[in-house]
């Protein structure tokens, strides 16, 4: 049984998380401070294995007890949520990374970053390895988010080097599955929602964009078997599917398998939104022997009944 810190526990990635190492017999510590998530979520853990600790990791705090690992995925993710607090955005991956980077030091434990593709910016590189340096506006309104995380990935591996802590960093892909808010925005949640409720699609732009979308499964298989490696191995690693879709497929897609009425509505393009996204995971691949099994239609028969039943319940 090992003590697992997730922050950003009550999150989408943070739930299904908890509850694949709960699953397992491990203790897990939440801390998060419902900034982009629901309490309610956390109402299926019973177990006396969990604990929560409400708090904002911006500011320093310690925890009574030994941990062996600790997952950090407190941000706001969602272009809607990050870019409504830009300066809480860039504190959370700031500060907040520093204060979860002292308690990896203090209790020798390892630690794992979700970092993000956004840290490509606008690829010029396509499909994106970890190589690429990227190429990212570093004053548009993505930027609290993209040049905050670029700075954690800096951070980590500087305690890393300073400290010598056992240190992992993913790079996500866009991730999708059962648990996102309801009001989180990101495209998935967004586009079966609609569906569901018959209200209109709104595709930002033309549609032509392209996104490669994960199932949450996959990602949290990739999670775990980075953190299971060796403390030679820190990444960046990127971890995501690679078959690519434009927004206009994942409209008709989702439409099609909800059989719904609504219709789909253009609207103005977000701001230095990236037009091609997609994973390079050779590396994952060798060096996790890892790579995704869900594909997209699979992944959406799981997700659209959580939702359809999350809109009966409400
Ligand atoms: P999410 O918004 O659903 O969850 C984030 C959680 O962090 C929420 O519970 C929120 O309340 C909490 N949080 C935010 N700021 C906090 C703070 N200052 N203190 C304490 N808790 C705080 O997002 P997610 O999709 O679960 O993403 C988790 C992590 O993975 C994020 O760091 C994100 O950058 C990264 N990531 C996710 C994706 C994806 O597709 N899901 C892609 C790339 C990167
Ligand atoms: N998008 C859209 N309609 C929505 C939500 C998102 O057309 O209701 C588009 C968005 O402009 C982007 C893509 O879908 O091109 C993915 O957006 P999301 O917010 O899911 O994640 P991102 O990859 O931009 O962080």
């Amino acid at each position: 049984m090992k003590t697992i810190l997730i922050a950003g526990g009550a999150g989408f990635i943070g739930i299904n998380l908890c509850k694949r190492f709960l699953n397992e017999g491990n203790r897990i510590i939440c801390v998060d401070n419902f900034y982009t998530s629901n309490k309610r979520n956390l109402e299926i853990f019973s177990s006396e294995n969990f604990k929560l600790i409400e708090h904002d990791i911006i500011t320093p705090f310690d925890i009574d007890e030994d941990i062996d690992e600790i997952y950090n995925l407190a941000s706001p993710t969602s272009p809607f949520t990050y870019q409504s607090n830009p300066l809480q955005t860039i504190k959370t991956n700031v500060h907040g990374v520093f204060n979860l980077l002292d308690l990896a030091v203090k209790y020798d434990a390892k630690f794992l970053q979700s970092s993000t593709s956004e840290v490509y910016g606008e690829p010029l590189e396509h499909p994106q390895k970890e190589s690429y340096w990227g190429n990212v506006n570093p004053n548009g309104i993505r930027s609290c988010y993209d040049e905050s995380k670029r700075c954690a990935e800096s951070i980590c591996l500087n305690y890393h080097r300073e400290y010598g802590i056992n240190l992992k960093i993913a790079r996500i892909f866009n991730t999708y599955g059962p648990y996102m808010d309801i009001l989180d925005g990101r495209v998935v949640t967004n586009f079966i929602i609609q569906a569901l409720k018959g209200e209109d699609i709104t595709i930002y732009g033309e549609g032509l964009q392209t996104r490669s979308f994960c199932y949450i499964d996959d990602l949290l298989d990739g999670l775990i078997k980075l953190m299971d490696t060796g403390n030679e191995f820190t990444g960046p690693v990127n971890l995501g599917n690679t078959i690519e879709f434009t927004i206009s497929d994942l409209a008709n897609k989702i439409l099609e398998k909800i059989d719904s009425n609504s219709k789909i509505i253009y609207l103005p393009q977000a701001q230095d939104d990236p037009t091609q996204r997609k994973p390079d995971i050779s590396l994952a691949k060798e060096k996790l022997s890892w790579q995704p099994k869900v594909m997209l239609d699979e992944g959406l028969d799981n997700t659209i009944p959580y939702y359809r039943d999350l809109i009966n319940s409400l």
